[in-house]
């Protein structure tokens, strides 16, 4: 037989996690990106000279696949800022986990926090053993909302602790949120450990942390990589595939693994008519916007911690790139969710974005610099019973991954990686190749 020859289309966290898997196992692949830049959904952005990422983003100790890649990597651990999982909105909570085994670190965490009442620690505890008790497996799926109803959660926990952490957890408001999901990535993180609830914040731009390390180890191993260069069409050939955009015209390839956004999926694979209920169920994914307000302010301007919420506004959290990549007085504001972003422009996002740093530093003068960078279609929202497609499709040796495709975890990185890392085994299995040991 053949050897095979595999097209990852995408190199976002999905395609990249999939191209890095299938080259340990020798798989001949060749990754296709239409950016210039790696990284997809996260990646760097450079404005006026500074390297900002397209979103803020956090990862968790909870990352597990995520972390077993970046080690095998060799991405130095420092790369990440590991904190303890804190929840510090300035005068209202400074709740922290502490460095202990689950669940005492949690424990310790919310005896110790001065600002919760004995009602507050109570509905805690409450919520988290009905997670327990079944589980972390709900009978039926319903929004986190009513979860939160049913173990009678105090307005403050609602307010500070669990709309905050659905919000950016599952990036769905409570009302809407899968109560399923947020129970399973309770289960992960602070459910499992002190080090799976530890809050990682890269220090690099997100193009740095994994993608530009993903492509050097692939291309030490021979596998190209296409960048700025868009595929237009997935199309069908009598023993395999070639691609419409790829500029080594007819070559063949026997496996493909598409790895770019839901929203892209359904012009690629146009040409394959078993294909149209499944995008018909990715077209139908609902989706939910996040911003991010880049604020520069003098240097000597320094956040508590190096990530915070400033409480009482749509900006849900700050974050201190002083702290984190070392820009000393550049903030970053995230908003999340479509409510939130209801008819408002750029200025008024910075505008909401300075006005929750004045919440911490009162009578602050407006910053020197702002930049607002929204991602309409951050990720899809994550609600009860959503259907999700499968790695495998209704074509033989055609298959998905992005942080999309079916499995128990919301849209992050960590899901990204896990799909592609799946698909790329999937391909592995159908071609009779035996992977290689775990990551
Ligand atoms: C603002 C924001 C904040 C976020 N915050 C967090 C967070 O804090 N923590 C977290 O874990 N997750 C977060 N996420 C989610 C996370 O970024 C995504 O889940 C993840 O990056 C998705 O990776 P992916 O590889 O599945 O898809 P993508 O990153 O979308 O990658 C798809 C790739 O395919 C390429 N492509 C598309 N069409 C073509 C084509 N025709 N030909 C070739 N290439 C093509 C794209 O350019 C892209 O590089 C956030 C996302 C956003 C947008």
């Amino acid at each position: 037989m053949d050897k095979p020859t595999v097209a990852v289309i995408g190199a976002g966290y999905a395609g990249l996690a999939a191209a890095v898997e299938l080259v340990r196992a020798d798989v001949d692949v060749t990754v296709f990106e239409s950016s210039r830049v790696m990284g997809g959904r996260a990646r760097v952005v450079e404005k006026d000279g500074l390297r900002l990422d397209n979103g803020q983003h956090i990862l968790l100790g909870a990352y597990t696949e995520t972390l077993k890649l970046l080690r095998f990597l060799k991405v130095p651990p420092k790369r990440l800022l590991s904190l303890p999982l804190t929840l510090h909105v300035p005068g209202r909570l400074n709740l922290r986990a502490a460095a202990l085994p689950a669940p005492f670190h949690l424990a310790a965490g919310l005896l110790t926090c001065r600002e919760l009442s004995w009602a507050d620690r109570l509905a805690a505890i409450r919520l988290i053993n009905y997670l327990k008790r079944c589980n972390y497996a709900l009978r039926e799926d319903f929004p986190v909302s009513i979860l939160l109803d049913r173990t009678r959660q105090t307005p403050l926990l609602r307010e500070l602790v669990w709309d905050p952490l659905c919000v950016a957890a599952l990036n769905t408001p409570a009302q809407e949120a899968s109560a399923q999901v947020f129970a399973t990535v309770l289960r992960d993180s602070v459910g499992a450990s002190a080090s799976a609830s530890e809050m990682l914040i890269p220090r690099v731009d997100l193009t740095e942390l994994l993608p530009v390390p993903a492509g050097v180890y692939l291309g030490m191993h021979g596998c190209s990589i296409l960048t700025a260069n868009p595929i237009k069409r997935v199309v069908r050939m009598e023993d395999g595939f070639h691609l419409e955009g790829d500029p080594n015209g007819l070559a063949r390839f026997s496996h493909v693994v598409l790895a770019v956004a839901p929203y892209h999926v359904s012009g690629l694979l146009e040409g394959f008519d078993e294909l149209k209920q499944l995008r018909r169920q990715i077209d139908n994914l609902p989706h939910e916007p996040i911003s991010t307000v880049y604020l520069a302010y003098d240097k000597s301007i320094r956040l508590p911690e190096a990530m915070i919420q400033p409480g009482g506004s749509m900006v849900q959290w700050l974050f201190d790139r002083g702290q984190t990549t070392g820009d000393d007085g550049l903030l970053a504001g995230v908003i999340s969710s479509a409510e939130a972003h209801q008819g408002l422009g750029r200025d008024e996002l910075a505008l909401q974005a300075h006005l929750a740093v004045e919440r911490v530093f009162p009578r602050l003068r407006p910053p020197q610099w702002t930049q607002v960078i929204t991602e309409k279609r951050a990720t899809f929202a994550c609600r009860p019973g959503l259907s999700r497609p499968l790695t495998i499709t209704p074509v033989k040796n055609l298959f998905l991954a992005g942080d999309y495709v079916d499995s128990p975890y919301p849209a992050t990185i960590e899901a990204a990686v896990r799909s592609g890392l799946s698909a790329a085994r999937q391909m592995m299995r159908t071609a009779g190749i035996s992977p290689q040991n775990p990551l």
